[in-house]
């Protein structure tokens, strides 16, 4: 994506007047970088040896003093934001006189551990050539770097690299006195591993500090073509079990077999009413609090590169459910997904019976603007339309003879999606800057497929959210070896400096 060429330009400092261009902050960024190298290295490593699972909390609070020591020296006004029970958030202010304010928002904390899959300590940094399994070896962490390098350790790529590149922007910047041209706020969550259980509570607490006109989530990989990439939004979710009933006991399937109801079929023939062959839901109102996608979105999807034919090559997939609709254009499109079905056995485990009861797991991938409400509801009239009286526990023997068909479904806990409008005006100016960053290389996606609780964000503070992600494709994240490519770590630095000095110019 960027090049790590040491280009030999020495700048003045910045008028206030007159902002420098963004060639010159790349330039003061990549001047940085080269002689600072070193440095950045070692204290990404002293972080990445802290253990930072978030329910260690004495190891997480020393995480969080860490932090703060390191944006202190960055220029930033640090404080821990308490609530009972959960790790601190680390906030910090850095106030230029500027109209308006980004929050960036970093999650410090890690996902467990299993050190005997790795191939070194996951809290003991480790910089080898490349991947292990691609022949890597370890190397000392002693400069010049190769940027092809990798850093192994817990947290290296999701999520602790944008601390380090942060605090290093504003040091590049401040060295060629280079103002930032937005006020900077920083969220740095302590739990989102452990799935944020406290978010919303620190956000009502702490209200009166987390005023911003645009949340940057600073978290995932970058495209797997190496391209920068920007995301404006994730979908929703919500699931629930399904279980039909037939006999109160296991049955003879010769003496009984078309004569007692089969569970199997009549789970597999409720399953086939909700979707159909091309992966349309078949549920009357499934789709209709779905938002259209906007024009804006829609031209982004044109620009991204495709992974269709290559990824249906690597998968071996013989078609697609909607061949004639590329694989983002799917995700702007709620999605039910059959998660597994469990009755009987097959094989070496067939029993010749008709069984009491099969089940069903069932999700759906929700997109603005539709409710967890509105789907379950939604779908429940689908199944008593099918025939089918519902319970939510387990029916006794009288209940399940009085209807002629029964089903029981438990609903898992469900949020809906969040996506920020990518014509807003500030949302709008950071795609335009990234764009002309990476020479139009940017990739705009308009939803990620996967779903976060960004709406809990999204509703109280009612500023768009953008996802913007530094880190390598190959990562490793959540599984053993994570790495950070030294490159990204890099890249990452020019990327904050330019969106700090440029945003608000
Ligand atoms: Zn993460």
């Amino acid at each position: 994506m960027l090049s790590m060429i040491l280009l030999p330009a020495l700048l003045a400092p910045a008028q206030a007047d007159n902002p420098p261009d963004l060639v010159a902050i790349q330039q003061t960024a990549r001047q940085y970088i080269e002689l600072n190298q070193q440095q950045m290295l070692d204290q990404f490593s002293d972080l990445l040896s802290i253990p930072n699972v978030a329910s260690d909390l004495p190891n997480i609070r020393r995480n969080a003093r860490h932090i703060v020591g390191l944006m202190e020296s960055a220029g930033f006004d640090m404080q821990l934001l308490e609530v009972e029970g959960a790790p601190p958030v680390v906030f910090g202010e850095l106030n230029a006189g500027a109209e308006q304010t980004v929050m960036v928002y970093v999650h410090y904390d890690g996902q467990p551990v299993q050190p005997e899959l790795w191939s070194s300590d996951p809290w003991t940094p480790t910089l080898r050539t490349d991947l292990v399994e691609r022949g890597g070896v370890t190397v000392p962490p002693e400069a010049p770097f190769d940027p092809e390098w990798r850093l192994f350790g817990r947290s290296a790529g999701d999520d602790k690299a944008p601390v380090i590149a942060i605090a290093h922007a504003l040091a590049a910047m401040s060295r060629s006195g280079v103002q930032p041209s937005v006020n900077i706020k920083l969220f740095f969550d302590g739990e989102e591993e452990a799935g944020s259980p406290h978010l919303a509570q620190f956000l009502d607490r702490y209200e009166h500090l987390l005023g911003a006109d645009l949340w940057l989530f600073c978290d995932g990989p970058v495209h797997q073509t190496r391209r920068l990439q920007l995301a404006y939004g994730v979908r929703g979710h919500v699931g629930f079990n399904l279980r039909v009933y037939g006999p109160l006991r296991p049955l003879h399937s010769g003496h009984y077999g078309n004569w007692a109801p089969n569970p199997i079929a009549d789970l597999t023939h409720l399953l086939a009413s909700m979707r159909g062959p091309d992966g349309r839901a078949l549920i009357d109102g499934f789709y209709e609090q779905v938002r259209a996608p906007t024009p804006a979105e829609l031209s982004a999807l044109d620009r991204i590169p495709r992974v269709d034919i290559t990824m249906r090559q690597e998968l071996a997939l013989g078609r697609t459910e909607i061949p004639e609709q590329r694989l983002e254009r799917r995700l702007l499109e709620p999605a039910l997904n059959f998660r597994g079905i469990q009755a009987g056995g097959t094989g070496e485990g067939s029993r010749n019976i008709i069984l009491p009861s099969a089940d069903a797991s069932v999700e759906i991938r929700l997109v603005p603007d539709q409710t967890p409400a509105a789907i379950r509801e939604a779908v429940e009239r689908h199944i008593r339309e099918q025939g089918y009286e519902l319970v939510e526990t387990e029916p006794t023997p009288e209940q399940r003879q009085a209807q002629p068909r029964l089903a029981r479904i438990d609903w898992g806990d469900g949020y809906p999606a969040y996506r920020s409008d990518m014509t807003q005006p500030l949302v709008a100016r950071l795609g335009q800057l990234m764009d002309e960053m990476t020479s139009g290389e940017l990739v705009r996606l308009p939803t990620m497929g996967g779903s976060l609780p960004l709406y809990i964000i999204g509703e109280r503070m009612g500023a768009p959210i953008v996802i913007l992600p530094v880190a390598n494709h190959d990562n490793n994240q959540h599984g053993r070896d994570e790495n950070l490519r030294l490159q990204n770590l890099w890249d990452a630095v020019e990327i904050y400096a330019v969106v700090f000095a440029l945003l608000g110019a």
